[in-house]
């Protein structure tokens, strides 16, 4: 393939832009090589600005579960479009898509919108703490939960409880309150309670972790959280940035029976324009301003064409009475294929899969947390990564990525993944 346009594309960002990208991953710096610049999407497929076409297996990050450019999104934006596109007024729309996510949700009455899951996150944090009086946070290792300074920590050495900064700017001031569990692990969990008795305000986590490739929660794991949480007065926050309205009508929640205090989304709930939400139960919502004391607002928040794609995308999801079986059952089939032909071609390798989401890693042992995500072949990947690119798969640029199966991939697009894996991977 040509990437001429790209590379050319990608010199003259880099002059106005930092690393030529505005969120990183997109650089490829994992794994080497210059970005493709994307031109247009439709259904399961990219075209770059060389005129190269795609099968997108990252449907930018989650939100294209049904497909790029997908019709009655595309027709609710551009007619809101011509009406105005930002009033800084409360709309009707926005009471509408908000009655929608509460019903298709369990255990929330209210829910409010924003820009980002960054914003959603962040907003949700406060909220528990000034629910709670209390400062202190639990976040797990590996998993994501946007870029503000109390979820940008690692975990401390040593003894030490505490987080560290994971990047400059963020002060050791914040870090000391956000501490760091590993995922699927719930003595360690147990242990922090402990330890910090009382000033927990809450514990945030990705309930199937996306952004150390795809992780499971052990069996109970969740439930055994959610009784943590209660003994201990805290309250059980899950970042369903990438679950929600994915692996469920009502996500994470659903899937696995296990009642959050405070839910996250961002990705498919904005049907591919800004937007994030958070969510709970009228006691905690009440606490927000400005019925209640904890301040959060948004100059764009609820914008009108976000709403408008927002709302025909949970409308289509909570119509369609097949589309989770469908995305169940083609990524599960996909699963199959890729595991038969890295058996067949004797490749080290462990595949993790929740519904839509599944991730391959080239690892031989099991993949359950930060520690043993990290064991992958890294030079593997950035191999097979390449290789599948220049066959027009576009999966995502880095080993700790999941895989996002949309609605619009065909069984002749995951046919001809499957083949194309096995081309590469013979020895
Ligand atoms: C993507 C993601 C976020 C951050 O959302 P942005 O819209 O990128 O700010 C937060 N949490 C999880 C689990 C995510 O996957």
């Amino acid at each position: 393939m040509l990437y001429k346009r790209s590379n050319q594309l990608f010199v003259e960002a880099n002059e106005v832009i930092p690393g030529g990208v505005n969120s990183p991953v997109r650089a490829f710096k994992a794994v080497g090589g210059t970005p493709i610049f994307v031109k247009e999407a439709k259904g399961a497929y990219l075209y770059d600005e060389d005129g190269n076409k795609y099968i997108d297996y990252i449907n930018s990050w989650g939100p294209m579960i049904l497909g790029h450019a997908y019709e009655p999104v595309v027709s609710a934006v551009i007619e809101k479009a011509k009406k105005g596109t930002s009033f800084g007024t409360p709309t009707e729309l926005e009471t509408k898509i908000a009655a929608l996510a509460v019903s298709m949700v369990p255990n929330i009455d209210k829910i409010r919108f924003v820009s980002s899951g960054t914003e959603a996150c962040m907003s949700a944090i406060r909220l528990a703490r000034g629910f709670t009086k209390r400062e202190k946070i639990i976040k797990f290792s590996g998993c994501y939960h946007g870029h503000s300074d109390s979820f940008l920590i690692a975990a401390g050495s040593g003894a030490s409880t505490f987080g560290v900064p994971n990047s400059p700017g963020v002060t050791a001031g914040t870090a000391k309150d956000t501490l760091l569990a590993k995922y699927n692990d719930i003595d360690n969990v147990k242990q922090l309670f402990e330890a910090n008795k009382g000033e927990i305000a809450a514990l945030i986590i990705e309930p199937v972790a996306g952004n150390m490739g795809c992780i499971p929660p052990k069996k109970d794991f969740l439930k055994q959280l959610r009784e943590v949480c209660s003994e201990n007065g805290a309250l059980l926050v899950f970042d369903e940035v990438m679950t929600g309205f994915r692996l469920a009508r009502g996500g994470a929640q659903e899937l696995y029976q296990v009642k959050a205090d405070i839910v996250c989304f961002g990705k498919v709930i904005g049907g591919g324009l800004p937007v994030g939400a958070f969510a709970a139960r009228n006691e905690i919502m009440n606490y927000l301003s400005p019925l209640g004391p904890v301040y959060q607002a948004g100059t764009l928040s609820g914008n009108p064409l976000a709403m408008a794609a927002g709302y025909e995308m949970l409308k289509a999801l909570q119509e369609d009475q097949e589309i989770f079986k469908r995305l169940e059952d083609k990524t599960a089939y996909l699963e199959k294929g890729i595991r038969k032909v890295l058996q067949d071609n004797q490749v080290v390798f462990t595949i993790n899969r929740v519904g839509s989401m599944i991730s391959v890693h080239f690892d031989a042992n099991p993949v359950y947390d930060f520690e043993t995500a990290k064991n992958g072949d890294n030079d593997h990947f950035k191999k097979f990564f390449h290789d599948l690119l220049a066959k027009g798969i576009y999966i995502a640029p880095s080993a700790y990525e999941t895989w996002f199966i949309t609605d619009a991939l065909t069984y002749e697009d995951l046919d001809y993944t499957i083949q194309v894996i096995q081309e590469v991977t013979a020895k």
